[in-house]
């Protein structure tokens, strides 16, 4: 396939908003493609070449990118500079100058989707002494026989810059609709992108005309199962009956996989953070009694001696590139594992949860790693009283699972019921928010130029982020400067296609960072879009911004339309408020 209807494509899907639009754009281009093709295709519209988890980037610094334009445009540094800066954005400015081009090709072999793909690939794999140049070199021989509009999707995607707006929601619909005509075949793409986490190899499986589209597979990490919530115990009695009341730890989520002496470990976002956890790592071998393993687990900073639970800030500071191995010794991380999916050759996600925990019971030793601490209850009282004592040895609160629930990949549900602290006056839960534009600081905040942000939560309908709230307070000075720089970076002219909002932010900016928000109330409000019906949506009332950027989330990741109307009717219910107010 030619590169020029990738990068026509790529511009039609940069002009709409309209869903239904993307899905016929997109469709048009997957009937296009074949078995040989529409796994790179995949990759390339995500702007990648390879699933993240297999922490394959292209990554290329903007210095080397503008080398790269002014070794295949003839225009030097500081011509290719003062367009970057004029455009705001390098992909326009090597549009540009490929169109002015001032030294003709040497070859007019037009590029293909394969053929761009495999030197992206190339770009990626490149390391070690002289590998800048290398890189350099492969881009630039791409761009020298790309037309204007492939240079501008080409520089964007070792950028790390691409963003189309589309999300994975619809590039299935898209697969469906291209395959079998209508999106008869959405549920079970997405069931296999549940499985695999892996959407290329699913369109191969699909092209292939393959019966199993994605499976569970060991290192292939699994979307996880999320919770929904409830604001007391006796909601939740009434839809489990009998429960499975969990710990719920405030750490970060780690899937574990186990294969003999091997492990991996992937974040939220699934993530390959093997290499930030070699305390982990260890043992998972020595302490995990399978040959063969996929395990859900919590991870936190935990005092072994005196079984102390450390607080987030702790854990948090074991995020890091630098210093891993001395960290790993100030902070050792403790595991403490609640689910597994996979046992020595057998997908276990279908079977109970009550069977899966004793399976996970029987594997699991001590030092370093235990079974989430749990009780299992039909009683409120009983369920009450475990509440109460998760807030006292500092748990969020509980994660109620139904025990006769499979493991449901990559969705949330009533299955997993989540119950935490709450005070008076607060909102029971955090909101994460999608931060889609940005606002000039007035007063003493006028020298940082940021006085505060437009946050949006996901619509998993409509695959678009809705507004819910203008945060202006919760961050320091230093924070301040930090967001004001990663948002300069991101920055867009226009309004990006996949937002809807009824605020214009002094700057907008292309959805990719969650923060998490802290706020009162949920209100109705004329001025957001979120969960807009007529002319009222949602708001929150007195939002502050809380911890750092959220970096174990990707923007589908937010808090979701659907969830802030559950979360607007749950506040209704106090039961348990503040009972255990610090
Ligand atoms: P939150 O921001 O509340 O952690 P989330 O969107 O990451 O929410 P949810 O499914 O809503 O995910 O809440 C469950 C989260 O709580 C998991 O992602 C996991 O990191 C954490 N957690 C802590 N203890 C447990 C437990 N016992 N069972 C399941 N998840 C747990």
């Amino acid at each position: 396939m030619e590169f020029s209807v990738f990068a026509e494509t790529a511009y039609e899907l940069e002009k709409t908003s309209s869903r239904l639009a993307m899905i016929e754009i997109l469709s048009k281009l997957f009937k296009q493609a074949d078995k040989d093709n529409i796994q790179k295709l995949i990759y390339l519209l995500q702007g990648r070449v390879a699933p993240p988890f297999e922490g394959i980037e292209v990554g290329m610094g903007e210095k080397f990118v503008e080398k790269a334009i002014s070794i295949s445009t003839g225009y030097t540094i500081a011509q290719v500079e003062a367009a970057f800066r004029k455009k705001g954005d390098l992909g326009s400015a090597a549009e540009q100058l490929v169109e002015k081009k001032k030294q003709t090709a040497l070859s007019s072999e037009p590029l293909t989707v394969e053929g761009v793909f495999d030197s992206l690939l190339k770009i990626a794999k490149t390391s070690g002494e002289g590998s800048q140049d290398k890189k350099i070199k492969l881009l630039s021989d791409l761009l020298n026989r790309a037309s204007p509009l492939e240079a501008k999707y080409l520089v964007r995607i070792p950028l790390a810059n691409l963003q189309l707006g589309v999300g994975d929601p619809t590039m299935m619909d898209a697969l469906s609709v291209a395959v079998k005509g209508d999106n008869s075949l959405r549920e079970e793409i997405e069931r296999a992108y549940n499985l695999s986490s892996d959407l290329g190899t699913v369109a191969k499986n699909l092209y292939e005309g393959k019966r199993k589209l994605g499976e569970i597979k060991l290192f292939n990490p699994i979307r996880p199962a999320l919770a929904e919530r409830e604001n007391d115990p006796a909601a939740i009695l009434k839809r489990h009956k009998t429960t499975i009341a969990d710990l719920k730890l405030d750490g970060f989520r780690l899937q574990i996989h186990k294969k003999g002496d091997r492990v991996m470990l992937f974040s939220r976002r699934l993530e390959d953070m093997t290499h930030s956890f070699p305390d982990v790592v260890e043992i998972v071998k020595k302490n995990v009694k399978a040959d063969e393993a996929i395990i859900d687990s919590e991870a936190l900073a935990y005092n072994e001696a005196t079984g102390e639970i450390y607080p987030f800030q702790y854990t948090i500071q074991r995020k890091r590139k630098h210093g891993v191995a001395e960290k790993a010794e100030e902070l050792p991380l403790h595991i403490f594992a609640f689910d597994i999916m996979y046992l020595d050759g057998e997908s276990l996600i279908d079977l109970p949860y009550k069977e899966r925990r004793k399976k996970l019971e029987k594997i699991i030793k001590k030092d370093g790693i235990s079974v989430m601490e749990s009780i299992i209850t039909s009683d409120l009282k009983e369920l009450e009283r475990f509440f109460k004592k998760s807030i006292e040895v500092g748990a969020e609160g509980v994660v109620c699972k139904d025990p006769e629930s499979i493991y449901k990949a990559g969705m949330r549900g009533f299955n997993w019921i989540k119950l935490k602290r709450s005070y008076k006056g607060e909102l029971a839960d955090t909101i994460d928010v999608v931060i889609v534009g940005y606002f000039y600081g007035k007063g003493a905040r006028a020298e940082f130029k940021f006085g505060g942000f437009l946050g949006a939560v996901y619509d998993e309908d409509e695959d678009v982020f809705r507004t819910v709230t203008r945060v202006g307070s919760g961050f320091s000075e230093e924070m301040m400067v930090k967001l004001r720089e990663m948002l300069e970076k991101i920055k867009t002219k226009d309004k990006p296609a996949r937002v809807d909002s009824l605020i214009e932010p002094d700057v907008w900016v292309k959805p990719m960072y969650v923060v998490t928000i802290k706020a009162d109330e949920i209100t109705e409000s004329p001025m957001h879009t979120a969960g807009r019906k007529g002319e009222t949506g949602y708001a929150l009332r007195f939002p502050r911004m809380v911890g750092d950027i959220r970096d174990d989330k990707r923007p589908e990741d937010a808090t979701t339309v659907s969830e802030i109307i559950r979360m607007f009717k749950l506040q209704k219910h106090t039961a348990v408020q503040s009972s255990t107010e610090a």
